[in-house]
């Protein structure tokens, strides 16, 4: 590596900063009495991977926070076709997004021979992945599926179905519901005789 590569200190200035966000909860083996004067490894030596470990529920959380994010983002419509609890989950989704994204750097690297190269640097792989759900809701690639209600993203923007099967699904309930909708008289109640015409299938 070049030499401006960074290297973080292991002095007492990293230890009071780790200390004081209450890093004890990402080390396991640390114990809870001893959580605040424990000397932490430096982050991202091999001995902080080593030891370094994330609490389950607070990782599911955080990702479940995040797919409710997506979804909230993938009904986005008009300002004046959304209701007001819809605008609130809107711009709170909108807002987790800009602060995931803000945690995305761009930075340029060194390369032993001399010349620049622009980098994009990550601070958590969650802030990778919010840029990256950026990028896609910009080109209105982020969709619902309008039958299972998957999030997917597409090619084409503005995507109704996320599969074939998806599509063929609702198609098929269109027609029954049509075919329902002329036969049943406690369904339409108004249905006053004309011809039927087979749908195709
Ligand atoms: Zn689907």
């Amino acid at each position: 590596m070049g030499i401006f590569q960074w290297k973080p200190s292991s002095g007492k200035l990293w230890r009071n900063i780790w200390r004081k966000a209450h890093m004890g909860q990402y080390f396991s083996s640390v114990p809870v009495g001893e959580r605040e004067t424990w000397a932490y490894p430096t982050p991202l030596t091999p001995d902080f991977w080593k030891n370094y470990s994330e609490p389950v529920a607070q990782f599911v959380t955080v990702a479940r926070e995040f797919v409710d994010m997506i979804t909230a983002l993938a009904r986005f419509k008009p300002e004046s076709e959304m209701s007001e609890p819809e605008k609130f989950e809107f711009l709170t989704a909108r807002n987790r997004l800009l602060y995931l994204s803000s945690q995305v750097n761009p930075s340029l690297g060194l390369p032993e021979d001399g010349s620049w190269v622009r980098e994009w640097v990550c601070t958590s792989q969650l802030a990778s992945f919010a840029m990256m759900v950026m990028l896609d809701v910009e080109r209105g690639l982020i969709n619902e599926c309008a039958n299972c209600q998957t999030i997917f993203v597409s090619s084409a923007a503005r995507a109704k179905y996320c599969s074939d099967r998806c599509r063929r699904t609702a198609l098929q309930r269109e027609r029954r519901g049509r075919k329902r909708g002329m036969y049943s008289p406690l369904k339409t109640g108004s249905y006053t005789g004309g011809e039927y015409t087979q749908l195709e299938d």
